[in-house]
This record gives C-alpha cells, sequence and structure tokens, in this order.
C-alpha cells in the first residue's frame, strides 16, 4: 500500500482541500498547504504503548517501511511536577520531556520522519539552516541512513550544538548572520543549484519536514487517557512548527473520533524574539505577519530566536482556533526557569525549553487551577559548557578530612 496516497493537502488558513503535488502553496489564499492524514489508528493500536514514533506509521507519510530512519525517538516519557505546580497553584503539571529522544530535543521527531521520506524519494544528500537541535538531528539521522548532511548553522547556533553536529559526521558550515530567514535563501539557493533535499523543519518550504512534532499529541492522548486531557499545553515557539504540529495532531484524534475537545495551546516565545506575540496582538494573517520580521532577534533561547514564523500558517490558527494565547518572556525569567525546574523536579531542559516555566511562573492569574502540560523540547546538558547554564557559584574545594568538611557545613 502507497501510504502518502492517505494523505491530502489542506490549508489551515482558508480551508481549501485538494490532493498531493508538488505544489504546495494554496492556489485559493496563497498560503502553504500542510499535508493531512487520511488514515486512522485502530482503538487497540491506541490502547497499545509505541516503541518509537513508527507505532503511528498509518499517519505518517512514509510508503516503504523499509525506509524508515529510526533511533527509537518519540516514546517519551510524560512526568508529574507536583512541587512546581503547587508552587504555581495549578490544578496538576505534567512535563512531557521531550530531553529524552535520541539526540536530545523533540526535532528528532520531525528528522526521523523527513529523512525516511527523503530516502523515499532516492535523495543521497541533505540540507538544513539550523541553530543547533535541527543540525544535530538531521547530522545523527543522517549517519543513521548513510546519507550526507550540510549544515548551515546561523548565527544563534551555540557551540556545544556545533561540535554536537560535527561528530556525526556531517558538514558544517556557520554563516555569519543573525537572520536565520537569510540563512534559508541561501540553503535554499544551494539545495536547488545543487540537488540536495531541503529539510529544515520549516512548514513553510517543505510541509513533510514537520509531519513528526504531530506524534506528540497521539502520544499525550495515550498518556493521558480521553477524560483527562489538559486544560493547557505549553509550548517553546521559534518558527512555529511545533505548536502547529500538536494541533493538528489534535486535530487528527479528533477526526478519529478519540477526543472531543481540543485543550488551549499557548506559544511561548523570547521577549528579545516575539513574531507570534505581536502577530496575535496585530491581529495579522501568516502572510502580513511575513512582512514584518523580528527586526533585531536578541535573547539567551537561541533556539527559539526565528525573525519569522516559518510555520505561521499552522501556528496562528492552532492559537485562536483553541482559545489560546501566545506569551513573551524575557532572559532573566528564561534563566531563573531553567533552575526553578532542575531544583524543584530534577529536569535540566535547555534555555529554549525554560521558556515556558517562565510563562507559568509569570502569568499566574491565567493558570490558575488549571492542568497543565509542558513540552521540555531540548536538554540542558547540550549546551553546557556554552552560554546555556544556570548561573550558580563555583563549589568549595576541601581537603579529604573529616574536620574540613564538618567546617565546611558550620557542623564543628
Ligand atoms: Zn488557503
Amino acid at each position: 500500500m502507497n501510504n502518502t496516497s492517505s494523505f491530502e493537502y489542506h490549508c489551515y488558513s482558508c480551508g481549501h482541500t485538494c490532493p498531493l503535488s508538488d505544489q504546495f502553496q494554496c492556489p485559493v489564499c496563497g498560503d502553504p498547504l500542510s499535508l493531512r492524514a487520511l488514515g486512522a489508528m485502530t482503538d487497540a493500536a491506541m490502547r497499545t504503548p509505541p516503541a518509537s514514533l513508527w507505532h503511528y506509521l498509518p499517519l505518517l507519510p512514509v510508503s516503504d517501511p523499509q525506509m524508515v530512519t529510526s533511533l527509537g525517538e518519540g516514546a517519551t516519557p510524560l512526568v508529574d511536577a507536583p512541587r512546581l505546580g503547587a508552587r504555581l497553584r495549578l490544578g496538576g503539571l505534567r512535563i512531557k520531556n521531550e530531553m529524552v529522544n535520541p539526540t536530545g530535543s523533540f526535532k528528532d521527531r520531525q528528522l526521523s520522519v523527513a529523512i525516511s521520506h527523503a530516502r523515499e524519494r532516492g535523495m543521497d544528500t541533505v540540507a538544513v539552516v539550523s541553530s543547533g537541535n535541527v543540525a544535530v538531528a538531521t547530522a545523527a539521522y543522517a549517519a543513521r541512513a548513510g546519507i550526507n548532511a550540510i549544515l548551515f548553522m546561523h548565527g544563534q547556533a551555540g557551540a556545544g550544538k556545533i561540535a554536537q553536529a560535527a561528530a556525526y559526521g556531517a558538514r558544517v558550515i556557520c554563516v555569519d548572520s543573525p537572520y536565520p530567514s537569510e540563512v534559508f535563501s541561501l540553503c535554499i539557493q544551494a539545495c536547488q543549484s545543487f540537488g540536495w533535499a531541503h529539510l529544515s523543519t520549516a512548514g513553510m518550504y517543505d510541509p513533510y519536514n514537520v509531519e513528526g512534532a504531530k506524534t506528540i499529541a497521539y502520544e499525550l492522548f495515550q498518556q493521558y487517557g480521553a477524560e483527562a486531557m489538559p486544560d493547557w499545553i505549553l509550548a517553546p515557539v521559534g518558527g512555529g512548527g511545533l505548536i502547529g504540529g500538536v494541533w493538528r495532531g489534535l486535530l487528527d484524534l479528533k477526526r478519529m473520533g478519540f477526543i472531543k475537545k481540543l485543550p488551549r495551546l499557548a506559544g511561548v516565545q523570547a521577549a528579545g524574539c516575539a513574531p507570534l506575540k505581536q502577530a496575535m496582538e496585530m491581529r495579522w494573517d501568516f502572510q502580513e505577519s511575513l512582512c514584518h520580521p523580528w527586526e533585531n532577534p536578541d535573547t539567551v533561547a537561541g533556539g527559539i530566536a526565528d525573525d519569522i514564523l516559518f510555520d505561521g500558517h499552522t501556528a496562528l490558527p492552532a492559537l485562536r482556533e483553541t482559545n489560546g494565547v501566545a506569551i513573551a518572556v524575557d532572559d532573566d525569567a528564561i534563566k531563573n526557569g531553567v533552575g526553578a525546574l532542575a531544583g524543584a523536579e530534577g529536569l535540566l531542559c535547555e534555555l529554549t525549553s525554560a521558556v515556558v516555566v517562565a510563562a507559568l511562573q509569570g502569568n499566574a492569574a491565567l493558570f490558575e487551577g488549571a492542568t497543565v502540560c509542558c513540552i521540555l523540547t531540548g536538554n540542558g546538558m547540550k549546551d553546557l559548557a556554552g552560554k546555556q547554564i544556570v548561573e550558580t557559584d563555583a563549589p568549595p574545594h576541601i581537603p579529604a578530612d573529616m574536620g574540613a568538611l564538618e567546617n565546611l557545613l558550620n557542623l564543628g
């Protein structure tokens, strides 16, 4: 069976639907089209815990199971966060821990699907633009598939992630521009000139590359159960592919009859680069938002410092149609969020992920009493040597001596 025949294109802006083709611009409104699965999961399959996101193969755009390139991505834990939840007076806080994916971020979901799709098309070289996590995931999955990876790292990339990506044998190129949209133009031109597959996780350039994110929604349904889905799901937003993907996954669950009501979605950005919040406040549609790139991205959360909404065509309706919100948090709150979560719950996330903790801390009235799921997208161990670290005092040094220890602890 050709699984891609179980998909159609759908425009989440105007509602237009059409068969798949090479043209993924909506003929009615001009927005990018998204993939929409027509297949379904059985009740039995949705009661069986997944071993990886490929549990949901009937809803993923890969026809030949032989082409699936997997490192065991997805199937991540949903962890209770009782201490932090109580401190924030929530009705319940749980963390979808995407940090345990094979390369340490949720991008493994997207690249596992994107590389499998590229292999199915016979591509032998892939290229991406990235601040770090996409590059690392691309490098790992390309290595797994035995194909070449070219990584265009832009000005927001951290040293630790550059080193991690290079370790997989990929070709890393650092482009001196703080604007991801400029680096995208270069990468796309290179892909057209050299015949590489462009796998950047930006739905406006290729709808296949953001498909993997929707599997988070399927897993949340299995982990929470139909009757106990959370009131809110909070996700960090850079280009918007995660929150747009989670929303599309929730819509799939509704279409298949597994849920009736969708959780409200909150997209969280850094105040130093907040084009989603800007677009929501200005009531811009996707194309209007593209006309207003964020002028000077400046935040410690480099992983979400995207100057434009590469997935605004799904991220904007995700918020508008779930009565959701866009939230921006400043750098001090983000740094504080890393430490607050690590200290209360034993989960060390990267700064980019900590925006969701900062959003809960800064919007107590909005979330009070609600059940909340935060998606933690990336592991804090990725860039401990770089700027992304909790500020702590250097530990004291003592000789291997009980008296010295007692002195230090004021017990002597
Ligand atoms: Zn349209």
